[in-house]
């Protein structure tokens, strides 16, 4: 079994640009991903937001950024295995990792996890009715804006996921409110779109008690929760962004140390507490850390330097820049004499 010189776990933003960087400093590498498609987050929770904040792009729709990552990672004939989970990392006697996953055994010299959340569980909403309209009216992920047209929903949440659907789903569906029980988490100017659109905000101290329907959602009861005043408001659709439960387990039986909101890491050099095991994106923790597309991007080319020279010490970490660097044929077309 051949083995590679990077295995990267995960094949979001930030596995995908440890792949393209891979590439740019020659080594073999693969990615691993459970889910089906490549694309992380982007892909599997918000494929038709714009995303606003990535070097280059005034604006972009995230599907259309995850194609232009699959290009870029892609230009090298980089090993790509979907639909399987990673399992189980055991170091072997020469140094290297044998990786297990629920359909395979994969050998590499070193690991980048770019994992993110994990497997990816959204946060149930409390209302005890809510779980028997999963699918019939309450939603946790908003994969087509376009199912939403015409309707009247109620968003739940204040982070960025509940602000941004609610800023989307504004021109297609026939109302929006958001409820949310305390201050918006959300980016700033997010926050000032909402308040600017036609979207009702009910926040703070709204929740969604009851969802009411017959087979499917016709109504929500809010509580204010200070008062204890409760309001039926008539809707289609119930969409919850109330975050992610992570299972941090995984990698701790990995032995990778982790603190409470992902693995701890040297922000220096990206590795993790096994040496030869990096982390970038998401999934890392530590006190600085943006849980943000680009600097997800910028971990993992400091992950794919560092895990170069240790491969082979004679190598430099600080990479030569991208116009010094041997790029495929594709990566030349444009380029200026
Ligand atoms: C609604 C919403 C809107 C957002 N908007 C923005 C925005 O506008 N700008 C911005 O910068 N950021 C935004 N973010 C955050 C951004 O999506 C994340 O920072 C980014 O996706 C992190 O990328 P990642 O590659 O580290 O992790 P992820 O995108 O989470 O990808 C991790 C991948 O690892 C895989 N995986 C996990 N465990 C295993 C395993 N054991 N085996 C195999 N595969 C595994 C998963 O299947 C997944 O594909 C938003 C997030 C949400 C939810």
């Amino acid at each position: 079994m051949e083995t590679f010189d990077i295995t990267v776990i995960g094949g979001g933003p930030t596995g995908l640009f440890a792949l393209f960087y891979a590439g740019m400093r020659g080594a073999k590498a693969k990615v691993i991903d459970a889910l089906p498609e490549l694309g992380g987050q982007l892909y599997a929770l918000y494929p038709e937001k714009y995303v606003y904040d990535m070097p280059g792009f005034p604006a972009i729709i995230a599907a259309d950024l995850v194609k232009g990552c699959i290009e870029q990672a892609m230009q090298w004939p980089h090993a790509v295995c979907l639909e399987e989970r990673v399992t189980g990392i055991e170091r072997r006697d020469d140094g290297s990792f044998a990786l297990t996953t629920d359909k395979a055994q994969h050998l590499t010299k070193t690991i980048i996890i770019c994992s993110g959340i994990g497997a990816i569980k959204p946060r149930k909403l409390p209302a005890p009715s809510a779980a028997s309209f999963e699918d019939r009216g309450v939603h946790y992920y908003a994969r087509n804006f376009d199912a939403f047209s015409g309707l009247r929903v109620v968003v739940v949440g204040g982070g960025d996921s509940a602000v941004d659907y609610a800023l989307a789903l504004e021109p297609r569906a026939k109302a929006v409110t958001i409820v949310h029980r305390s201050q918006f988490r959300a980016h700033p100017h997010s926050v000032d779109l909402l308040r600017r659109s036609k979207v009702e905000i009910r926040q703070p101290d709204f929740e969604v008690k009851e969802v009411h329907g017959d087979g499917k959602v016709e109504a929500v009861t809010l509580v204010q929760s200070k008062t204890k005043e409760e309001t039926r408001l008539e809707v289609d659709a119930v969409l919850c962004a109330l975050g992610f439960v992570s299972d941090l387990g995984e990698l701790a039986r990995w032995g990778i140390e982790t603190s409470g909101h992902g693995v701890v890491i040297d922000p220096i050099t990206m590795e993790t507490n096994v040496k030869g095991i990096y982390a970038a994106g998401d999934v890392i923790a530590h006190a600085g850390k943006l849980k943000l597309i680009a600097c997800g991007t910028s971990e993992a080319a400091i992950a794919v330097n560092q895990a170069m020279v240790y491969i082979n010490p004679a190598n430099k970490v600080q990479p030569v820049h991208s116009s010094n660097l041997t790029l495929p044929i594709s990566a030349k077309v444009g380029a200026q004499p």
